[in-house]
């Protein structure tokens, strides 16, 4: 009997995007499974991929070729993830080789990887040790002899340790219970979700900032590394610091993993090995960890749900959000979301009842709300005082610096100045390559494009009438620093993407502000999140308005979440915080509501407004961006797809398609972009009638030079 594998390629071919069928050389289906990974023939050359159906019945007429290498199991995916990728490729709307490109598989098997090891013979370690300046110095064995046991790397000093039978390789122990004490209000909700989990279940931690959200999530986790279960803790990129790290250590200290895409092959590959053996870990980890192959997953965290970095924008545009829902539900696992703010997608689904609520209101240990007050600059303005820092904002810091406590002022734009305009013809300084203002850096000395990195030497001449007459207005951190320097004789810290090139010094810089050896510190969003600060009792934010009024539905939500992480920051310690907000739309709801701290008062109106305009959560938009360096070619092209699109439609009153229209940034890295929109409460129909006007474009699109990107779950626009 012959046995046929259906098999996915790793790399692109220039056929069609397919699965491959090849015969197995063995008739014993014991020897693979769905998931394995195997050599063959293609094309004449050697390829590798990965078997995603097994069939005893020939489906295909052709000549079949034979497989002609099975790879070891460590590097086969699992079953699940097979069937993982095949739904991402299916509900993006991509390939099932892109698809694959999200999963972190391991190229090859490293030898030298992390195991976790007991001592079983001390005394013969100890005299080893004490012979030996070597062992002395090494730091691992050091500590294996403290511990007793610990995860250690096989080095070759370890492996003859191992050999000579003073240590030996071990399962991960079954953790302790973490002796977390919670509060009486995080007791309740956590004994709640607890009782709540054990039914079909998703949930929704929505606790303000500084609530121990992460002491509940430990607690739960606890629960499930105890029963030998596996945990994903899920964090957005920023939220995996040395400090959260250690917080998670300090309870799982042998069972915490930590996985993120800046690891080595080797470092990805341990936590590989040992997730798919079933070891009863947590793995602390940004979006790519929804992709390992966990044997044995019990529970599945997602912090800060709301978060945007979540959303992968580089094809497949994939939501992590959509990603563990799918897997929570495919496995019948719980899945807790959390955040001090939530999406108005959650939200909504928590009003409609299919997600269970639970709510912390209080900071731990009952400290305060900040008190936030409201600064009119325009009032401001026209009492005379143009600066950037308003007179009261001013007072306030000088008041807190007396004391020896911080002061965070907030303002999301790096650089010295974002606009570059000549006083004589009104020229605006625009990057040559993007429809975007050029800023002013001044440690640098030029005019740098934020969204292609473009940099122009710093002039004064004007490249449209000669004269020397560009001038530079408006504020971003460097010129803030500069500022503050000329008012306060202060130690004063600039946290953005400038000062923070490596991922050391931010860790470096959270410790140093940690240790207060900075009295003032100026950051962008870098700084607004998550982040503990116990001597940070004044937050100052320079510009509310700088995202309020962006061309996007989401623009409203994405100012609340990073003004209330803002507004957070501040009276985390013993003595409550203070903030003061800058605005020109003193009324605006949003930043009437971040005041009250009052989530709902502003969800409540937001999703009023979604619901008038037809926008998500209360419908789906998909979206289509045509781009290409020939403007004429762009808007032809796209003029032609959305003919195509409403032909495959038939002109359904289901799905209103949308444009094409100039994109915002509608000319980036010298292409021209149009967009194309789809919205819809029948997703799956306009994900078919996406497919057919897309076939049908391939087709006569052939002369053009465009790029076509499909985002199916857009969130920046
Ligand atoms: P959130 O994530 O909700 O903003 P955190 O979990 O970071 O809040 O908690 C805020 C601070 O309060 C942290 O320093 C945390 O260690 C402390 N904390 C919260 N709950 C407890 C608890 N039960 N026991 C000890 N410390 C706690
Ligand atoms: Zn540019």
């Amino acid at each position: 009997m012959t046995v046929y594998a259906q098999v996915a390629l790793l790399r692109p071919s220039r056929h069609l995007d397919r699965l491959y069928t090849y015969k197995l050389p063995f008739s014993d289906l014991k020897e693979v499974s769905i998931g394995a990974k195997v050599r063959f023939n293609f094309n004449n050359r050697l390829e590798e991929g990965f078997i995603f159906s097994l069939d005893e019945e020939r489906n295909f007429s052709g000549e079949i070729k034979p497989i002609l290498e099975v790879l070891p199991e460590e590097l086969w995916l699992t079953p699940e993830l097979v069937e993982m990728i095949k739904w991402i490729s299916e509900y993006y709307l991509c390939s099932i080789t892109e698809a694959l490109t999200l999963i972190s598989y391991p190229e090859k098997i490293y030898q030298d990887v992390e195991v976790f090891c007991t001592v079983v013979d001390e005394k013969k370690l100890n005299e080893k040790i004490k012979k030996s300046k070597r062992l002395q110095n090494d730091l691992s064995v050091i500590n294996l002899l403290k511990n007793k046991r610990g995860v250690v790397r096989t080095t070759a000093t370890i492996k003859k340790l191992i050999e000579q039978g003073m240590l030996q390789i071990s399962e991960k122990p079954l953790p302790n219970l973490p002796s977390i004490e919670l509060s009486e209000s995080q007791k309740q909700v956590y004994q709640q979700i607890k009782r709540d989990m054990l039914k079909n279940f998703v949930g929704l931690l929505h606790g303000i900032t500084g609530s121990g959200k992460t002491e509940i999530y430990l607690k739960l986790a606890g629960d499930f590394l105890n029963r030998g279960k596996q945990v994903l803790f899920l964090l957005p990129e920023i939220g995996i610091t040395t400090q959260m790290v250690d917080r998670v250590k300090k309870y799982f200290p042998d069972n915490t993993l930590v996985f993120h895409s800046r690891l080595s092959a080797r470092e990805k590959f341990t936590v590989w090995r040992q997730v798919k053996k079933g070891s009863p870990v947590l793995v602390l980890g940004t979006r790519s960890a929804a992709f390992l192959p966990l044997q044995n997953l019990g529970l599945i965290i997602l912090d800060e749900e709301h978060e945007l970095s979540y959303k992968q924008e580089e094809t497949p545009k994939y939501h992590v959000r959509e990603v563990v829902y799918w897997r929570a539900k495919r496995l019948g696992i719980p899945l807790l979301l959390g955040t001090a703010t939530p999406s108005m997608e959650t939200y909504a689904a928590v009003i409609s009842g299919l997600i269970k609520y639970y709510y912390l209101g209080k900071r731990y240990q009952n400290r305060p709300y900040p008190q936030v007050m409201i600064v009119d600059m325009f009032k401001e303005a026209k009492e005379g005082n143009t600066g950037i820092i308003s007179r009261i904002l001013q007072h306030k810091i000088y008041e807190r610096l007396q004391k020896g406590e911080q002061v965070f002022l907030f303002l999301n734009r790096r650089g010295f100045a974002p606009v570059i305009m000549c006083r004589k013809c009104g020229y605006f300084y625009r990057c040559p390559d993007c429809d975007v203002s050029m800023t002013y850096h001044k440690e640098e000395r030029n005019f740098q494009c934020h969204y292609c990195g473009k940099k122009i030497a710093f002039t004064s001449k004007c490249p449209a009438c000669q004269e020397l007459s560009l001038d530079l207005y408006g504020y971003g951190t460097q010129r803030v620093e500069e500022e503050l320097k000329k008012l306060f004789p202060a130690k004063i810290f600039r946290v953005d993407y400038d000062t923070m090139r490596s991922k050391n010094s931010y860790d470096k810089i959270l410790e140093a502000i940690k240790n207060k050896e900075a009295d003032i510190i100026i950051g962008t969003q870098m700084l607004a999140k998550g982040f503990d600060f116990p001597d940070l009792t004044l937050v100052g934010v320079l510009n509310a308005d700088q995202s309020l009024n962006l061309p996007d539905f989401r623009a409203g939500e994405r100012s609340f979440n990073l003004l209330t992480q803002v507004v957070g920051r501040a009276g985390r310690g013993i003595v409550p915080g203070e903030v003061i907000i800058q605005t020109f739309n003193p009324e605006n709801y949003i930043i009437q509501a971040v005041q009250k701290g009052n989530f709902q008062q502003y969800a409540l109106k937001e999703l009023s407004l979604r619901k008038q305009t037809g926008y998500p959560p209360f419908s789906r938009i998909f979206r289509l961006i045509i781009a290409g360096e020939d403007e004429q070619q762009v808007v032809e092209g796209a003029n032609i797809l959305v003919n195509l699109l409403k032909n495959a439609s038939k002109f359904s009153s289901e799905i209103e398609i949308i444009g094409p229209a100039a994109a915002p940034f509608y000319k980036l890295k010298r292409n021209f972009r149009y967009h194309i929109l789809l919205k819809t409460n029948k997703s799956s129909f306009a994900r078919e009638v996406l497919k057919a006007g897309l076939r049908e474009f391939k087709k006569c699109s052939l002369n053009y030079k465009l790029t076509l990107v499909l985002d199916l779950s857009p969130q920046i626009f």
